[in-house]
């Protein structure tokens, strides 16, 4: 099975700094082809007392909320796959190093994308709840959020940045809020960029001139009939004072 993998371990591509796709070998890749991407969660494993919903809930908030871009990201419901799934499956792996082979005394997490032709179709995260040092359960909130978010990135088809103020940096590890760098924004929004023109949403003339469920300008018949009602009054009131004034000083 072919599959994108990425993890938060050393990874720098050779570009000048700006945001990458999550594929070394399409530059045609544009993520998922609907741009609702929902999450699976599969908590066994997990650490007890950790809401791994509520964190990816949290997580996907940054990248929802980039005025540029329309993707919509959310936890869908539970379910017991550890396996590629269409939404994206998250799971607790405790033979994390085994599993996708990244150091799990310093990779928290790794996420993988199933792609077909341009687009993602099926997509898998990894959280490390192995015996070594990047157990999520030794992370504080924040760091996690951080660190879920990241994943979310690669999920959604991005790789990694060069700008270390990104939170697809290769190094996700040392931040201390969740945000979104300049280079993020860019990348997401260039994958999944919003539409005004969307849903016949009144932002143009060209929609308003298009659409049938709009009032239209006046025609030209209409217009001269609109007049002369207008113009009407005016006559006949100018015609009655001319006659009056006619009987009382006749030339
Ligand atoms: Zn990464």
């Amino acid at each position: 099975m072919r599959f994108i993998f990425v993890t938060l371990s050393v990874f720098l591509p050779n570009m000048a700094a700006a945001f990458t796709l999550n594929s070394s070998n399409d530059s045609l890749f544009r993520g998922w082809q609907n741009s609702e991407v929902t999450f699976n969660v599969n908590t066994a494993n997990c650490p007890t007392g950790m809401d791994i919903p509520g964190l990816i809930e949290e997580a996907v908030k940054v990248w929802n909320n980039v005025p540029t871009s329309r993707v919509k990201i959310s936890y869908n419901s539970s379910t017991s796959s550890t396996t590629f799934a269409s939404p994206t499956t998250v799971y607790c792996e405790t033979n994390f190093q085994g599993v996708t082979g990244a150091d799990q005394d310093y990779v928290p997490a790794a996420a993988a994308v199933q792609p077909s032709g341009h687009y993602a179709i099926g997509g898998l995260l990894y959280l490390n709840v192995s015996g070594g040092q990047a157990n999520i359960s030794l992370y504080d909130r924040t760091s996690l959020l951080v660190i879920i978010a990241h994943e979310v990135g690669h999920i959604l088809g991005l790789g990694h940045s060069q700008e270390p103020s990104a939170l697809m940096y290769y190094n996700a590890g040392g931040k201390q809020h969740l945000t979104l760098g300049q280079d993020d924004i860019d990348g997401v929004s260039y994958l999944y960029p919003r539409n005004e023109f969307n849903g016949d949403k009144m932002m143009g003339c060209g929609l308003l001139r298009n659409s049938s469920s709009l009032p239209r300008h006046p025609s030209g018949g209409t217009f001269a009939m609109l007049m002369l009602l207008l113009l009407l009054p005016l006559f006949v009131y100018a015609r009655l004072r001319f006659s009056v004034s006619s009987f009382i000083d006749p030339p």
